[in-house]
């Protein structure tokens, strides 16, 4: 077995062992390799090993590696911060953007989903710590973005992301994932048409577990599964 297999089964078992500690169904849980700056014939080796989904950060690399991975049936999740100028390639490369935290991009979006007839699927980003350095948008101004959002027919908003600091100590996370769960819960308590808060898209490598018993649907997992990056 290759060491992304290993590395791959490993994640899965401590995903499955996570959710059933917390009484949650592993089903409910989706792994997303990600794969930025791991070259095709290694993200093979994953796919080989039953990865179906695969997380990219950036535009160029996406282009180059799915069109590398055509032939392969994979569902593609785009988590890098996006300009709105590459909008148009967001649409017709990626299922789900995870990373939407403005009107702007939004709006971007939308009209490119159009032109192309798709409903595209995002998540809006959540800086949930306010940190100046990372994107997202604030927990204060998140509800309002949503509900401007809802009214772009050819967007589907379907629930939160957030990359919470890193303490490298997964319990002093854990108060950022809950915030995350709480803002999903009031934003779907609103009832905006539309806009389901189905997914929670948080938890990397460090603390994915936490992330779970916190709530995730979405875990985003590259170094655990391809190791470090150069
Ligand atoms: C790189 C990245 C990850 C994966 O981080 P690891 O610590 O390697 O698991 C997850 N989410 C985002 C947004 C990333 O940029």
């Amino acid at each position: 077995m290759s060491t992304i297999a290993h590395n791959l089964q490993q994640v899965r078992d401590a995903i499955e062992k996570a959710a059933l500690s917390c009484g949650r169904d592993p089903a409910s849980v989706k792994l997303v390799a990600v794969s930025k700056t791991v070259p095709p014939e290694r993200i093979r080796q994953a796919v080989e090993a039953g990865a179906t989904d695969l997380g990219e950060n950036y535009i160029q690399e996406a282009r180059e590696k799915t069109e590398a991975l055509k032939n392969t049936a994979l569902t593609w999740h785009f988590i890098g911060h996006l300009q709105s100028n590459k909008a148009k390639y967001a649409v017709r490369l990626f299922e789900l953007v995870h990373s939407v935290d403005d009107l702007n991009l939004a709006e971007e979006l939308d009209r490119r989903a159009r032109a192309m007839g798709k409903i595209q699927k995002v998540l809006v980003q959540v800086n949930v710590a306010g940190e100046t350095t990372k994107s997202g948008v604030s927990p204060d101004d998140v509800l309002d973005l949503i509900r401007r959002m809802a009214t772009l027919k050819n967007l589907a908003v379907c629930g939160l992301m957030t990359m919470p600091p890193y303490f490298n100590a997964p319990e002093r996370v854990r108060p950022f994932f809950g915030q995350l769960r709480k803002l999903g819960a009031q934003i779907r308590k609103a009832g905006i048409p539309g806009v389901s808060m189905n997914e929670l898209s948080m938890g990397m490598s460090g603390d994915f577990k936490t992330a779970i018993e916190e709530g995730a649907t979405l875990v985003r997992i590259g170094t655990a599964i391809f190791g470090e990056r150069t």
